[in-house]
């Protein structure tokens, strides 16, 4: 592939560690989209490098048409970058995608981003996303200090006042039904019934299975209701 300007051939190389195409002649960079997308948010220059790039490669900012380097479509689209008070235009290939930037045009983009909105969070999200990495300490101290095992049976079993509480109102229920007292034996499955699915519920980890689990006990309730009463 040949620069556009001087009708070099570009050396493939790297930019803040992502594959581009350079002109050894004029400095211009040949980008993809998407490797465009990673080096606009790339802190691996500083603000200084940036500035000296542009000043060292300054090209000037054609306003030629230009000719892709890559699948050689006549004319590319301009694309204006805001920069600051200016402004610039980077030459962008509607059909395959590639973006010539002319020198010094790329670290002009880079500087401009990191001086807009988005450029500022995009860079406080990297900075807390690099000091999890590197084992912020008080979100690990926290992290240990979790239970390790949260199975929430596990759990429920743990809380076993509620588990006891359970089994007393169901066996009474059922001892109350034995001896023929209908009424209390209805009255007390009722809340045996409802801690059960307290109980059960939270172990069924999808919605779906904990509607499932709340029909089962409700109609397990209706039936035992049902056999008291019918
Ligand atoms: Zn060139
Ligand atoms: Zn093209």
């Amino acid at each position: 592939m040949q620069c556009p300007a001087c009708r070099v051939e570009l050396n493939r190389t790297t930019y803040e560690g992502v594959p581009v195409f350079e002109c050894p002649r004029c400095g211009g960079y040949l980008v993809g989209r998407r490797q465009m997308v990673l080096i606009k948010s790339s802190r691996g220059k500083s603000r200084e490098e940036l500035e000296a790039d542009v000043e060292s490669r300054s090209g000037g900012d054609s306003t030629e048409d230009v000719r892709c380097p890559k699948c050689l479509a006549r004319d590319m689209k301009k694309q204006r970058v805001p920069a600051g008070d200016e402004s610039f235009h980077v030459d962008v290939c509607e059909k395959c995608g590639v973006v010539w930037f002319e020198g010094g045009e790329l670290a002009r983009m880079q500087l401009q981003y990191e001086a807009s909105a988005k450029g500022v969070e995009s860079l406080a999200r990297q900075q807390r996303a690099a000091g999890l990495d590197a084992g912020d300490n008080e979100f690990q101290r926290n992290l240990a200090a979790l239970p390790r095992n949260s199975n929430p049976f596990v759990q429920a079993l743990k809380e076993a006042w509620l588990l006891v509480a359970t089994v007393v109102l169901l066996v009474g229920s059922a001892a109350f039904a034995m001896f023929g007292h209908h009424v209390l034996a209805a009255v007390v499955s009722v809340p045996g019934v409802v801690l059960l699915a307290v109980l059960a519920i939270p172990t069924f980890g999808s919605n779906l299975g904990r509607w499932i689990m709340l029909a089962a006990v409700a109609a397990g309730e209706a039936g035992f209701l049902a056999w008291l009463f019918l």
